[in-house]
């Protein structure tokens, strides 16, 4: 054998397990079926300009230590998401907030707020909600329903909120105070330069090799190393033997504008149903860019079949008992280890991603 590890996947998972091995004196090879590495954070260099091509990709955490880690290969800048909201020919600022409110009821204090969006409540009528549009009213009433969420989440998920399952929005974040910064997190910025450079440099030596699909590479080489860390699809990696886990997708429609300011905002969200994508994300303004031209991206939500690329696990009940199943028989999969988002068919954050490919280290590595 010829590597102590085989890595499946040159995304973030992927390169931090490479990194750790490698302090540790230990080999790898890492493979990824894309033509770059870096996976869902790979950021394309268009006019200057950094683009996000797997979607808008924001670094934030409470946790110190995955900060100082992250911190190790690149400076990070002061970038505070504050996205817009558009409905109709309405702006509103988010998360919902003050200014939100302030903007839609003309109140100034948070006790108007809370006493506005009480009384929406109550109109209602509604104690038990039986799906995501009546859970949605009852938790923060009708305008900021109507206009905020209702059409951005049934374009999210292809449907009528009426058709939801409630459990899709557990609680909706409300602030009373006039704060526009999306997260809650101690932590926030995006990497100077872009992603790209962070897993450049975290798989230094190690050898990569792109555009190298898995299955086609272990027939040739199935003693290409002792063991392997796969952070692919789990269900693929099994051939779908008992069926498919879903996803939602993501279309991107990227445009060079020659103008050098297009939005004023990094992120804007279209709430209404009838505009047909999500979002438009202007990428120079992630780092304050001042080139002469700008890019956009505009997201649409869509169905997910298999050979599309997955992005969003629809963890329904369904999904995630089929999940088990592919997990019990991963635990029995002799010198494979399964992790990631892909792996593990779970949505995480990029520091949540750093904090359980650590923690495999640990227990691997040491
Ligand atoms: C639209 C969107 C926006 C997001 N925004 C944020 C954000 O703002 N902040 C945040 O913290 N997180 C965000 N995330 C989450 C972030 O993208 C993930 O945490 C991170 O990319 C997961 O890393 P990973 O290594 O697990 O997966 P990936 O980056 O997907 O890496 C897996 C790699 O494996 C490769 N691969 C798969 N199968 C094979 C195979 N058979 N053979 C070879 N290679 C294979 C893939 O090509 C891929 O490169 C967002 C996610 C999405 C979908």
């Amino acid at each position: 054998m010829k590597y102590d590890y085989l890595v499946v996947g040159a995304g973030l998972y992927g390169a931090v397990f490479a990194h750790e091995a490698k302090k540790k004196g230990k080999s790898c090879f890492v493979i990824d079926k894309r033509d770059h590495i870096a996976g869902n954070i790979y950021c394309e260099e268009i006019e200057g300009i950094n683009v996000h091509k797997y979607g808008a990709h924001i670094f934030h955490t409470s946790d110190k230590k995955i900060w100082e880690y992250i911190n190790q290969f690149a400076e990070f800048n002061n970038y505070i998401n504050s996205p817009i909201a558009v409905y109709k020919d309405e702006l509103y600022n988010l998360p919902f907030n003050m200014n939100t409110f302030s903007k839609m009821w003309n109140i100034r204090t948070p006790q108007e707020a809370k006493a506005k969006i009480a009384e929406q409540v109550a109109e209602t009528g509604i104690t038990e909600p039986k799906n995501l549009e009546e859970q949605g009213l009852s938790l923060i009433g009708k305008d900021v329903f109507e206009k905020l969420v209702k059409g951005y989440t049934e374009k999210q998920w292809g449907r009528d909120c009426k058709d939801l399952p409630a459990f899709i929005i557990k609680r909706l974040p409300v602030r009373f105070t006039y704060d526009n910064n999306y997260f809650n997190d101690r932590f926030q910025g995006i990497p100077m330069g872009g992603y790209t450079k962070i897993v450049e440099k975290m798989l230094d030596g190690a050898d990569v090799k792109t555009n190298t699909d898995y299955f086609e590479f272990v027939k040739e080489n199935p003693d290409v190393a002792e063991k392997t860390v796969f952070t692919g699809m789990i269900d693929e990696y099994f051939d779908y033997k008992l069926g498919a886990l879903e996803y939602r997708s993501v279309r991107f429609e990227t445009e060079v504008l020659d103008t050098d300011n297009y939005q004023g905002n990094a992120v804007v969200n279209y709430t209404e149903r009838e505009v047909p994508y999500t979002r438009i994300i202007e990428h120079k303004h992630f780092e304050f860019g001042k080139q002469e031209k700008t890019v956009i991206s505009r997201e649409y939500s869509s169905e997910w079949s298999v050979g599309m690329e997955p992005y969003y696990p629809v963890n329904n009940e369904q999904n995630n008992a089929l999940f088990e199943k592919y997990r019990e028989m991963a635990a029995k999969e002799e010198n494979v280890i399964f992790g990631g988002r892909l792996g593990n068919y779970k949505y995480y954050d990029m520091d949540k991603v750093i904090g359980a490919a650590l923690e495999m280290c640990e227990k691997e590595l040491d």
